[in-house]
């Protein structure tokens, strides 16, 4: 049988709804083999969450999902078998994090500017133990009133051009990949149906980014259409990229997609995990092995 693999999703850490131990349960019972916690920018749920993946029987890799500023845009990219104790990588995520907060003092000012006061607290309220981001004001701006759901407000106060919008220079890309990579990691061109580059910038994109090690592309991702899944496959042979999976998921509701309901790779691709000892086992000798 093969094995069911997530590798993007989230936690209370940042903007997802479960804790880390809740997430590896709700993983393990929707039957994923083998799963990735990328959470953005901060790598503070990953310990737990592989401790708790011991008592389910499920291959925990340790993830991140970095911000980066290319082009004047931001995209993400996302870390896997990641070493959370790397010096230049934890500096790196942590000067990620102090950007956030001052960004979201810049986002707190415009919407105060619009007349919508309080936010910066406000916003704070939704933080668990890690970052503060977009979600964090969204939760905020909805239960005040201001907007009915997270999709209404986002539209409306938080993206380009609207008044909660605060433009923020994030990582560079060469400099999020080499944190990943030196800390014996591998890069992932995370959600690329996501950006609106048009296909000269994705082509320049694709070539830097395989240029300065990156590894693969998610191909099947819990935003990309089937459309999408053919078009990146084709992006992923081309440059030689592998390619990965995962939902992205952030809790119930709040996902494009539920965990374990992800369809498989098309033909055409190499997955990420081929040459990965994660991949040789299968579900039942997974489940002996934990339990021996
Ligand atoms: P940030 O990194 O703080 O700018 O927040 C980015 C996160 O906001 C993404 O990872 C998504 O979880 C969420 N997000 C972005 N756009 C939307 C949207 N239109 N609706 C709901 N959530 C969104
Ligand atoms: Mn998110
Ligand atoms: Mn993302
Ligand atoms: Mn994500």
């Amino acid at each position: 049988m093969s094995l069911t693999f997530d590798l993007h999703s989230h936690t209370t850490i940042s903007d997802g709804m479960l804790s880390p131990t809740e997430l590896v349960a709700y993983a393990a019972k929707q039957g994923v083999d083998v799963l990735a916690l990328t959470d953005h920018d901060d790598t503070g749920g990953l310990a737990i969450a592989a401790e708790e993946a011991k008592r389910w029987g499920l291959q925990f890799i340790n993830g991140v999902e970095i911000s980066v500023t290319w082009k004047k845009r931001t995209i993400h990219i996302v870390g896997l078998k990641i070493n959370p104790e790397y010096p230049e990588l934890k500096a790196g995520l942590a000067a990620l994090r102090a950007g956030r907060n001052w960004r979201a003092e810049g986002m707190a000012a415009s919407l105060d500017k619009a007349g919508i006061k309080g936010s910066l607290n406000g916003a704070y309220q939704y933080v668990n133990d890690g970052i503060i981001g977009r979600i964090h004001f969204a939760r905020f701006l909805v239960e005040s009133g201001v907007s009915k759901d997270t999709k209404a407000v986002f539209k409306k106060y938080l993206v380009k051009g609207k008044p909660g919008y605060f433009e923020h220079q994030w990582a560079n890309l060469e400099e999020a990949i080499r944190w990943i990579v030196d800390s014996g990691g591998v890069a992932v061109l995370a959600h690329p149906g996501r950006y609106d580059l048009g296909r000269t910038n994705m082509l320049l994109l694709l070539e830097e980014f395989r240029a300065l090690g990156g590894t693969a592309i998610e191909v099947v991702t819990g935003s990309h259409t089937g459309a999408h899944y053919v078009e990146f496959a084709k992006y992923a042979q081309m440059f030689s990229l592998k390619s990965s999976v995962g939902t992205d998921y952030h809790g119930k509701g709040v996902s494009f997609m539920e965990m374990g309901r992800l369809p498989a790779l098309p033909n055409n691709c190499v997955p990420i995990w081929q040459d990965w000892p994660e991949a040789l086992l299968t579900s039942t000798n997974v489940t002996k092995n934990n339990t021996a």
